[in-house]
């Protein structure tokens, strides 16, 4: 039988379908039926809460609503943050999709390295993040009519930070209006910045959470006025595991198939805790599908985490193709940030990856711990958002009650360089008396003022330095990393520092799968240096580089040099995601280096002027292996850049370094008494 494609006429319904689709869907959510009054509540507070039910609308009908209601008139931008890239990018995405209209016009998304915005866009979708950096520019951020700090209830550092902010700046738009002038800075006794001339209309703030609590936020900002908007919540049965569970990869594993066999249609959604949890388990899945079809392998699995390319978390929100059970593996940003439509199952083995940090050492790190009550309870809703779920905790119900009720909010449990750094750069320079939601520790706030003086981005009077503190406060990174790159312009080896610090900056570069661990670790061999990790990623940046580099001798088009290299990646036993992303990330941090004028250079292969440079950048993080007795007599001595706790601390990405070093080239830190 001849096949025939779809006319033009066909593909027009087709496309009237889907947009009628799209406005049903929109006209149904809860939000929708309060509108008006919602752009009524926003003209009449400057400052407005929003409490809803996750996927009630919030995050992308609000801003739609207000862009309707006249609320960005004169060229003015209505801007959205959202704790997770993630979060910024699929929203957008969505939302201009709503609207009928390419990403980048109207609808766009700014986050760490990668912007989509355009002159045109009104509607800006970002990380909070981002926005504290845009008030370095542009202190009174005068291109916004409204900013609305979405998912609030997360509480991220940059969220607080972010609010003590915004409430200046609100404050100084308002005088603005009435003399003209404006004066942004905390205290009247240091350094104050002038925004003279620049008159702006007053900065209307919505602050959206999915806690039911709003008392803090309102409290917060001066007994601002909160509303409520009902959610649509179906039931969702819990289920808890007879016994405790000592694998939870494993348990997560055996349930998806259970629900797969047993249960009726309904897509399944795990919570993992990371990109490369997620990535093992999809192996895993895989694996077994091929060991048992036909059952099993009608079964499409989606990761999504937040350093997945941004096509790919696209795919989470697809329809999985007919006859197939979709099972969307993410970590804790499918809680509240984003809605997947079609769940019915959720597996929550009730862990999560946080900050938390010690205020003696200095030192931050990251740890698996369990859920809160309250993150449990958003985790169980995802499965009755479209009608009855279920819920399977693999975990025991006497174990729920033992949970906190709600997450210490993270300012409170990590290391505060950076935000104090950005701080300082905005100009308010009193940290310990700036008005935080929740105040930080003033151990905390001394150990981070302490460890900024030792990178020299402050002067010993806590005054931002000149030029290395300005230069860091610029540059999107960790302050240690910022000032790594700084060094080794200095010693001449940015280009290494620049693939190092790349490279850090996702997770996971290197993979195996459990059939194949000698393959593997021979694969890794290729690359490993015996001075160190950071030596290896170098090594495997370049390898594929050249890999690059010979198809573009052979004049291959960029999807085939694509191919080529996710092929040697698999050869090598490569993450092909984790190293595209960071040679995204290469590339934006490089043309952040170019604009700062350090000049690009490369040391070779003298690695001991490189790893030379390294002690020099990142002395703070230095480690020595404590004498056991055995016959080694000099002590091994190394600098790292993770501390990863699980029922042990232990480091990653270390180079083994001469202790004599510390001394020589970080002298205000190691400096031994005369
Ligand atoms: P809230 O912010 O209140 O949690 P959202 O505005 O994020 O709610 O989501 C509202 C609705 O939009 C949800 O029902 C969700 O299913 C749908 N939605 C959001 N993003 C997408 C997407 N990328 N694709 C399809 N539907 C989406
Ligand atoms: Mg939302």
């Amino acid at each position: 039988m001849p096949s025939f494609s779809a006319g033009a006429s066909s593909q027009k319904q087709q496309f009237a379908r889907g947009r009628q689709l799209i406005r049903q869907q929109r006209k149904s959510l809860p939000i929708a039926s309060v509108e008006k009054r919602l752009v009524e509540e926003v003209r009449n507070n400057d400052t407005l809460i929003i409490v809803g039910e996750t996927g009630s609308g919030k995050t992308t009908q609000l801003p739609q609503f207000l862009y309707d209601g006249g609320l960005c008139q004169d060229g003015k931008v209505i801007g959205i943050t959202q704790p997770r890239r993630v979060a910024a990018v699929t929203v957008a995405k969505r939302v201009a999709e709503e609207c009928n209209d390419h990403i980048g016009k109207k609808v766009g998304y700014s986050i760490r390295f990668d912007d989509s915005t355009s002159n045109a866009t009104r509607i800006k979708y970002m990380t909070d993040g981002l926005l504290l950096r845009e008030a370095l520019l542009d202190p009174l951020l005068s291109k916004y009519s409204v900013i609305v700090v979405d998912e609030a209830h997360e509480r991220t550092v940059h969220t607080d930070v972010l609010l003590g902010l915004l409430k200046k700046v609100q404050h100084s738009r308002a005088n603005t209006n009435k003399n003209g002038k404006t004066l942004l800075g905390h205290s009247q006794n240091v350094t104050i910045k002038e925004c003279q001339g620049i008159r702006c209309a007053p900065l209307k703030l919505i602050i959206m959470s999915a806690s039911l609590d709003a008392k803090c936020f309102s409290d917060y900002f001066g007994g601002a006025k909160a509303v409520h908007i009902q959610g649509r919540q179906y039931p969702v049965d819990i289920l808890y595991t007879y016994q405790p569970e000592s694998d939870y990869m494993d348990a997560t594993l055996v349930t998806i198939f259970q629900i797969h066999l047993e249960e009726g249609p309904g897509d399944i959604l795990a919570f993992l805790t990371g990109q490369e949890e997620i990535e093992s388990l999809e192996r895993l899945i895989h694996e077994r599908a091929r060991l048992f079809p036909p059952e099993s392998s009608k079964i499409c699995v989606t990761p999504i985490y937040s350093s997945l390319p941004s096509e790919q978390q696209m795919n989470a929100f697809k329809p999985a193709p007919a006859g197939t059970r979709k099972v969307v593996l993410a970590t804790n940003i499918a809680e509240t940030s984003v809605t997947i439509p079609g769940i019915k199952y959720v597996i929550d083995p009730g862990m999560v990856k946080a900050r938390a940090y010690n205020p003696v050492t200095g030192m931050e790190s990251l740890i698996i711990i369990p859920v809160s009550k309250a993150q449990a309870l958003q985790r169980s809703g995802r499965a009755g958002r479209e009608g009855p779920g279920k819920c399977f905790r693999l975990f025991q119900e006497s174990e729920f009650d033992k949970l906190v009720d709600s997450t210490v909010p993270e300012i409170k449990r990590c290391n505060l360089s950076n935000v104090v750094l950005q701080l300082k750069a905005l100009g308010i320079d009193d940290i310990i008396g700036f008005d935080f939601m929740e105040k930080p520790s003033r151990t905390a706030i001394l150990k981070s003022l302490e460890q900024l003086i030792l990178l020299g981005a402050l002067t010993d009077d806590y005054k931002l330095s000149d030029p290395v503190g300005h230069q860091m406060a610029r540059l999107p990174l960790d302050p240690m990393y910022s000032k790594s790159l700084i060094v080794s312009s200095k010693f001449k080896c940015l280009e290494e520092m620049l693939i190092v610090v790349s490279m850090l900056s996702v997770e996971s570069i290197f993979f195996s799968v459990r059939e194949k661990l000698e393959e593997a670790r021979a694969a890794r061999k290729r690359f490993e240096s015996s001075e160190g990790d950071h030596i290896t990623l170098v090594n495997v940046y370049r390898g594929a580089a050249e890999c690059l580099e010979k198809s573009r001798n052979a004049n291959a088009k960029e999807k085939t040099m694509e191919k080529a290299l996710n092929r040697w990646c698999r050869e090598n036993f490569i993450n092909y995601r984790s190293l595209r992303h960071a040679r995204d990330v290469h590339r934006q941090i490089q043309g952040h280096v170019q604009q700062m004028g350090l000049s690009m250079s490369s040391c070779g292969d003298d690695m001991v002027l490189f790893r030379r440079c390294l002690t020099s950048a990142f002395f703070l993080n230095a480690a020595m292996r404590q004498p056991d007795g055995s016959y080694r007599t000099k002590v091994d001595c190394v600098i790292f850049n993770e501390l990863v706790r699980t029922t042990q601390n232990y480091i990653k990405n270390l180079t083994r370094i001469d202790p004599l070093w510390l001394a020589e080239l970080a002298p205000q830190y190691y400096a031994t008494e005369e």
